[in-house]
């Protein structure tokens, strides 16, 4: 566990004092959620649920589950996966001891979850040279062919985030349930609670979000009658794509919560890839004095900043419950954090190292604006 010395501490439980906005962390496991905790976060504001199935024993099942020709194959699979993700949801829970937990649906680009296209390819060839067994040779060719048809030239503006839900709503039926049983299980044990929560990725259209959000309550109640049990629980919405804050109004109404996916908005907004930018033009750039910050890194107040503020100000005006945050990278980055600070967001949620800091940045910010206003 971090080391967390008295004065230290101290220190940050007078920012807390100070601070209005909420500190949450990103946290996908009960390790990581148990030192988010230590470092003071107040709940888990994303808990990434892709990494969870990129474990050996886990993959086959998730191609079998998108790769599968019939629903009877497809449930078989998918009845591999939810005792594995009712774990994984279990240990989160635990480890939070009620504090609130955002768990998002998969969101993963589809190419990393399939067999790759060139591997399987050779894979085929190979075989056909050496001769192999021809049942064996017929199956690693139709996967071949089903691995092409789903092929993507550019998976990251492709079958992402909620589209994967839509197109196989069997997903979010099985995570909600999962989720619902971890919910179920913890409860169950004496004293402990469950604050939950459920979010939706990568939303442009008020209509995904109407059709995953009936997907999860349908499964989550249903888990909940067969248990007798009730359990209070809130379903929201990643907001990351320009569309989603130009039409926050309309999404507001099928959302309880909104939390602003700033890499991909910065990504989709400026139109650079987060994963090529440091290391390609964004760099130089920097270097020539172009720009002066790595838009990834600190929020583009200008542009990105003003999709934040629009959002936030639709959704709330549609839905005056709606809850606020931001869990992108930008969540720890203390001079975003200060602009977040001026649009009245109510939490941010970074990477549990980060917590410590964005304690302080938030009531560095607190003050700030109060000085402003006086
Ligand atoms: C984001 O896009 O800002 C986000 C938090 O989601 P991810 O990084 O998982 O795409
Ligand atoms: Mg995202």
């Amino acid at each position: 566990p971090p080391r967390l010395n008295e004065d230290f501490l101290k220190v940050v439980g007078w920012a807390d004092e100070i601070r209005d906005l909420g500190v949450e962390a990103n946290a996908d496991n009960g390790t990581d959620a148990a030192k988010a905790r230590e470092l003071g976060a107040e709940g888990i504001g994303l808990c990434r649920t892709e990494h969870m199935f990129f474990g050996d024993d886990r993959l086959p099942a998730m191609h079998e589950m998108i790769l599968s020709e019939n629903d009877e194959q497809r449930q078989v699979a998918l009845d591999k996966i939810l005792p594995m993700q009712q774990s994984d949801f279990e240990a989160i829970f635990t480890a939070m001891k009620g504090l609130p937990v955002t768990v998002r649906l998969l969101d993963p680009p589809l190419h990393e979850f399939m067999p790759d296209l060139v591997t399987q390819a050779l894979k085929v060839q190979e075989m056909e040279l050496k001769g192999a067994d021809p049942t064996k040779l017929a199956e690693e060719r139709r996967t071949l062919a089903q691995v092409k048809k789903l092929h993507e030239q550019n998976p990251m503006l492709g079958t992402r985030g909620c589209r994967l839900g839509m197109l196989y709503p069997q997903i979010p039926d099985m995570q909600a349930r999962a989720i619902a049983r971890a919910a179920l299980a913890v409860l169950d044990r004496e004293g402990e609670t469950v604050d939950l929560q459920i979010m939706v990725p990568l939303v442009h259209l008020r209509q995904e979000l109407q059709r995953q959000r009936e997907i999860v309550v349908a499964a989550v109640d249903d888990e909940l009658d067969k248990a007798g049990q009730k359990l209070d629980y809130l379903v929201g919405t990643m907001i990351e794509l320009p569309r989603a804050a130009l039409v926050a109004d309309q999404i507001a109404q099928e959302a309880d919560f909104f939390s602003f996916g700033t890499n991909d908005l910065t990504q989709t907004t400026l139109g650079i890839s987060r994963d090529d930018a440091e290391n390609g033009f964004l760099g130089w750039y920097e270097a020539q004095g172009v720009v002066k910050r790595d838009p990834f890194a600190t929020i583009d107040v200008d542009g990105v900043g003003q999709l934040v503020r629009m959002g936030t100000e639709k959704g709330r005006a549609a839905n005056p419950k709606l809850s606020v945050g931001v869990c992108g990278e930008h969540g720890g980055d203390p001079d975003s954090i200060a602009f977040f600070q001026s649009v009245g967001l109510d939490y941010v949620s970074c990477s549990p190292f980060r917590v410590p800091i964005a304690r302080f940045a938030a009531a560095k910010a607190k003050l700030a604006q109060a000085d402003a206003s006086k």
